[in-house]
Formats: C-alpha cells, sequence, structure tokens
C-alpha cells in the first residue's frame, strides 16, 4: 500500500509574524499540497517556503 510517491518536508514561515510551519506535503500534478490554509494571524499569502524532497 506504500507507493514511492513523492513526499516532501514544507517549510513554511510567515513573513508578518514570524511563525514557523513545518509541514509534510505531497506533489500532485505539479502542485504541492500540504493542506497548509492560513497562519495564526491569518496571513494566507506572505510566505517564505521552503521544500526539501524526503529520501
Ligand atoms: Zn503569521
Amino acid at each position: 500500500m506504500l507507493r514511492s510517491e513523492n513526499r516532501y518536508i514544507v517549510d513554511v514561515r510567515c513573513k508578518k509574524c514570524g511563525e514557523r510551519f513545518i509541514l509534510k506535503g505531497r506533489m500532485k500534478k505539479g502542485k504541492m499540497e500540504t493542506g497548509f490554509k492560513r497562519c495564526l494571524c491569518d496571513n494566507e499569502e506572505d510566505f517564505d517556503v521552503q521544500v526539501e524532497k524526503l529520501p
């Protein structure tokens, strides 16, 4: 049941309040999916995002 999907660690940092979120992501049809919607401060678009592929 474990397929070799592309799995990523996504490091999201809010540029407004500095809050940091470490998420697991998956590449689906060329788009990164993390389930992340917005920061605690209601910021939805102003982030520093770093994506790291899991081995
Ligand atoms: Zn924030």
